[in-house]
């Protein structure tokens, strides 16, 4: 990675010309002229957390990248009360097809927080992008300048009708609204992007690591390794289906020996998370560990460790967990749910699964096989090169971005 000037001696931040050995230089080149013709622009993000979950993952690279390619771009986190985020928590449930009673409290502390976020945020920037539920009604209190993107990373295929229609009511103020796949669309006179997410494979979470580094972090978190790991790294969240995990584990085990990992943080704008992780640790066993620590490196070497990786979602708008662990060559196996449909061709870089009998079938087939890391680890390691590294993710923002321009 090249220097830019002032950076510190000791540090560099990724740069687009990083990914040539991945993606060649003609891909670079492009997104670098892309890039450079929309460089006198001031990009702002807002979104609802520093860590915990996609978004906040995903931000914390594009800025950087989308900065080092002379794009100027800000990330703004919104501040909230408990009480707000166990509101747009139930949002978040309810547009993923869960259940909310959406009272006139709610609103009115929903609309407050956003209210008084705004006083705070001066968004007079060039184009404002706006992530999930949480800061949506943002919108309201500016006098627009310049286009505003709705973008919404959740699984929308069945939202709450009522929920739906309140959230509109904030969404057809936006210029565009960005959704990961086509099948998420819904009826809105804003117009409609798709852009699937995507991964820095330079980050803690994705770079390479040694035998020696994965076996440390393993051993600093007391996870034993004398038998295959099975492992989900996820949000302590209903949708991601960690009892599901456990009963397909547990079936598991009464034909291979093998151990469960279960890891998660809790987000501060998860609320729920807590409570999730508290009722799973109930049912804790010697083979089974449930750890909830915000630690990237972990991620990353249980990844590269696990004889399979479950990310055994019942919804899931696009599973950056999926892709992570496809990158270091991995078995995952992926609920046939949303985005995880696009990410895994069911049988040749990973597996689909519909109930806790199949996962737990894969997972038998994963741990007697451990050749299939090779076969169709090398495959799921090829489909994350050419579809979902940041450069695509980056070139679909930029090539966005300039549709706006007069
Ligand atoms: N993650 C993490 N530690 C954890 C759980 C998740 O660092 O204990 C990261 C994970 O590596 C991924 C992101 O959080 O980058 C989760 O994104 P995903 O799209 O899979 O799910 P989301 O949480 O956004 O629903």
């Amino acid at each position: 990675m090249e220097k830019r000037s002032g950076e510190p001696a000791n540090l560099s931040l990724p740069r687009v010309e990083a990914y040539e050995p991945l993606v060649g230089c003609e891909t670079t080149d492009r997104i670098l002229d892309k890039a450079h013709k929309l460089s006198d622009l001031h990009v702002i993000n807002v979104n609802s957390t520093h860590y915990g979950g996609g978004v906040a993952e995903i931000l914390s690279s594009l800025t950087l990248l989308l900065n080092q390619a002379g794009i100027r771009t800000g990330w703004r986190v919104l501040q909230g009360r408990p009480d707000f985020f166990s509101i747009t928590k139930k949002m978040h449930n309810a547009l993923q097809g869960g259940e909310i009673n959406l009272s006139e409290l709610k609103r009115d502390i929903y609309e407050e927080v956003v209210y008084e976020n705004a006083a705070r945020m001066h968004l007079d920037h060039d184009l404002v992008i706006v992530h999930d539920p949480q800061p949506l009604p943002l919108i309201r209190h500016f006098r627009k300048k310049a286009p505003w993107v709705w973008r919404c990373h959740v699984d929308l295929s069945r939202p709450d009708p009522e929920l739906w229609s309140y959230l509109s009511s904030f969404i057809e103020h936006y210029d565009a609204v960005v959704l990961s796949l086509p099948e998420y669309a819904q009826k809105l006179t804003a117009p409609q992007r798709f852009i699937m997410p995507a991964i820095n494979p330079f980050s803690s979470t994705n770079k390479d690591l040694a035998d020696d580094e994965i076996d440390e972090r393993l051993n600093h978190y007391d996870i034993p390794t004398d038998l295959p790991l099975v492992v989900q790294i996820s949000r302590f969240d209903k949708w991601k289906d960690p009892q599901g995990v456990i009963d397909a584990f547990r079936i598991a085990r009464k034909e291979v020996d093998a151990t469960l990992v279960l890891v998660g943080n809790v987000a501060t704008d998860d609320p729920e998370g807590q409570e999730i992780f508290g009722s799973l640790c109930k049912c804790g066993e010697e083979r089974i560990r449930i750890l909830s620590v915000q630690d990237s490196a972990l991620v990353n070497a249980l990844q590269r460790r696990a004889a399979v990786v479950l990310q055994k979602s019942i919804r899931e708008g696009f599973g950056l967990t999926v892709t992570e662990a496809m990158w270091k060559g991995a078995v995952v196996i992926g609920g046939n749910v949303g985005g995880i449909r696009h990410q895994i061709e069911d049988g040749v870089n990973g597996f689909l699964v519909d109930s806790i009998e199949s996962a737990a079938e894969r997972i038998i087939h994963a741990v007697k096989k451990p050749g299939l890391r090779e076969t169709m680890g090398s495959k799921a390691r090829e489909t994350v090169r050419s579809r979902f590294l940041m450069t695509r993710l980056m070139e679909d923002w930029l090539d966005l971005i300039a549709s706006f321009e007069p």
